[in-house]
């Protein structure tokens, strides 16, 4: 099974998430958000195809990591080889975030046709943070975010409850999401 990445994987990142952290970046994404920082990633035959086999090598070579994060691009769009990648993650006691474009609303949508693909990507998932870059609502002092309309989210409760719990351990970096 192959996936589209946008560049290789960022293996020591401390913005994406908490901790020392390897970033997997999906090529394709159809979200338009005005003023994305990463242009490049949209185009869904752009970037490269890499075996999915290859990225759980490279995984399987973290010492310091906390986690690994999905970001792009739009990772539901490619949602089998990450559901791949993040169980071998989990095996390994690695933590997962995950940006998205998509609300967790939308990804939980049950009358989206992409629903259970999303659902099986999220129950891998331990945080989310979610929603389009808005650019009047961007600011630099967000943790982890771009704009102020994004959610940091505890996927796993989220899922039980069947709405967005906010993530308590970051809520401090927050704002009230507007
Ligand atoms: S979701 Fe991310 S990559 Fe896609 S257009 Fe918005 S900011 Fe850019």
């Amino acid at each position: 099974m192959k996936i589209r990445l946008a560049s290789p994987l960022t293996i020591d990142s401390i913005v994406d998430g908490p901790g020392l952290r390897t970033v997997i970046w999906a090529q394709g994404c159809n979200h338009k958000c005005k003023g994305c920082h990463n242009p490049s990633t949209h185009d869904f035959s752009g970037g490269f195809k890499v075996d999915v086999k290859d990225i759980i090598d490279e995984i399987k070579k973290l010492k310091l990591q906390r986690g690994i994060t999905l970001s792009g691009g739009e990772p539901f769009e490619q949602p089998d080889p990450l559901i791949k990648i993040c169980k071998e993650a989990k095996k390994l006691g690695l933590d997962i975030w995950a940006y998205s474009g998509y609300t967790f609303e939308q990804l939980i949508d049950t009358k989206n046709p992409r629903y259970f693909k999303w659902k099986s990507l999220l129950e891998n998932i331990d945080t989310l943070v979610d929603g389009k870059f808005i650019e009047s609502k961007k600011s630099l002092l967000l943790k982890f975010r771009g704009s102020s309309n994004q959610r940091i989210i505890d996927v796993q409760k989220s899922l039980k409850l069947k709405k967005a719990v906010l993530h308590l351990e970051y809520i401090e970096n927050m704002d009230i999401a507007k």
